[in-house]
């Protein structure tokens, strides 16, 4: 685990003094629209916050090629989260099948405060590149709206872009499931919860933090407070994020409860459309994948959560079969316990690969899982970096593997994803401003000085 004080977090976004300006030389970029193409050499330029050039320098210029080791990438979008602090690891919890791992969880003695869990988090998830999340809350008491309201605070004052989910789990008792007549919330408790998603938005939603709806899962909500939510979403425009067949359990609990299916039943009350984000999925079927797909849903795949705790194999090649729009999520749960977004992306296309027999090229996968992590985000998602836009992407420095940028053989996104590791994360930029900086290695030039015109 990243200790969070070795990270150089540059500034506060409401602080003074802050980083948005810069020049750099690149060597090559990826995400950004194709004119550009991918090997550079590239300028870059930030003035104010917004990207002023991003411009290709000539080719035949060897001595510019060779200049820079930098790569820009678009902001790293982690689809689904809850801010686990410093990682389960540290606190003692250690990985298990799901439904005890829950209940490990809530034994958890030292309990801590919401702002140190998801601002620990977001500095972990920022040191690997990642500049956008979601965060769905585990309450740690009984004041639900108070935390929500931390978390947001907890990320805007790391400047990461998050979607806050407050969460709804009125049945959450049942680990293993409700029955389909559980009582939940009384209809006046449900719209309690709804005024709090309300005003807690009202008080934080600023472009980079967006307030969505969290059903937990099915399984641990009652039905009419799905439904309630469902009507909710639909009357404010609100995104939807929920957890969907996460462990067998729950696949288990789904089909001896909606023999109909649960897919169909969420889809009855409302619950799929173009606003909704499910997380998991890994025990999702085709016909349910295709279903989600058909009603333009995101799926936030999330796979090293779903091997730590024995629950499955996420249908990374069929969800891409079925034209689903994919987000990549740590889950707080990466590998390494340490929020290593880079390993995430290789373990997910090594899943696809080993469920197809088939590459999955990168430049096109970095391209669907940030479109789906951007759709997770809502209003709060990272700007494609192009020039006049906002400054939100990431610099990576591929170090010794520099010299396969430019041949025939590798595109800049293969090396990218070959080669990204947190270490090698340069800078992060979210929204305009740096917020993060790592020194260059004494033998790396790749910072072009600063001109008279750019403060830096
Ligand atoms: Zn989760």
């Amino acid at each position: 685990m990243v200790s969070t004080a070795d990270l150089p977090i540059l500034k506060e976004p409401e602080g003074t003094g802050s980083v948005t300006d810069g020049r750099w030389r690149l060597a090559g970029v990826l995400g950004v629209p194709d004119e550009l193409g991918g090997s550079g050499p590239f300028e870059l330029v930030v003035r104010n916050g917004i990207i002023a050039t991003l411009r290709s320098i000539d080719k035949r210029d060897e001595h510019e090629r060779a200049a820079s080791r930098l790569v820009l990438v678009p902001l790293l979008v982690n689809a689904h989260d809850h801010g686990r602090g410093t990682g389960n690891v540290l606190a003692g919890i250690a990985d298990g099948p799901l439904e005890p791992w829950i209940a490990s969880l809530r034994a958890r003695k030292d309990t801590t405060s919401q702002v140190a869990l998801v601002g620990d988090a977001c500095r972990a998830m920022l040191a690997s590149g990642v500049g956008a999340t979601v965060i769905c809350v585990n309450p740690q008491g009984p004041d639900t709206a108070a935390e929500v309201y931390a978390a947001a605070q907890a990320a805007r004052d790391v400047g990461i872009r998050a979607a806050i989910v407050y969460p709804f789990a009125d049945t959450m008792d049942q680990v293993y499931g409700r029955s389909r007549d559980a009582v939940g919330w009384d209809p006046t408790e449900v719209e309690r919860h709804l005024e709090s998603v309300e005003r807690v938005a009202a008080g934080v939603e600023d472009g980079l933090i967006e307030v969505q709806l969290g059903p937990v899962g099915p399984q641990w909500v009652s039905e009419s407070t799905l439904a309630a939510i469902a009507v909710s979403a639909r009357r404010t425009g609100r995104r939807v994020h929920m957890h969907l067949l996460e462990s067998p359990a729950q696949r288990a609990w789904a089909d001896r409860t909606y023999p109909e299916g649960i897919v169909n039943f969420l889809d009855r009350i409302g619950l799929l459309g173009a606003h909704v984000c499910f997380a998991h999925g890994t025990q999702l079927r085709s016909d349910e994948l295709a279903s989600l797909a058909d009603n333009g849903c995101v799926l936030s795949l999330n796979a090293s959560s779903n091997l730590r705790l024995s629950s499955g194999i996420p249908p990374v090649a069929e969800a891409q079969r079925a034209g689903l729009d994919l987000g990549a999520g740590l889950d707080g749960m990466a590998l390494g316990d340490d929020a290593d977004y880079w390993n995430e992306l290789r373990l997910l296309r090594g899943l696809g690969q080993a469920q197809t027999g088939q590459v999955i090229e990168a430049g096109p996968l970095f391209e669907r899982l940030a479109r789906g992590g951007r759709r997770a985000l809502g209003s709060c998602a990272p700007k494609v970096p192009a020039t006049d836009g906002v400054a939100d992407f990431v610099l990576l420095d591929l170090g010794d593997y520099r010299h396969l940028v430019g041949r025939d053989d590798w595109s800049v996104a293969d090396v990218a994803l070959a080669a990204g590791r947190p270490e090698f994360v340069r800078e992060v930029w979210v929204g305009g401003r740096a917020v993060l900086a790592r020194a260059a290695s004494p033998s790396t030039t790749t910072r072009a000085e600063p001109s008279g015109e750019v403060a830096s």
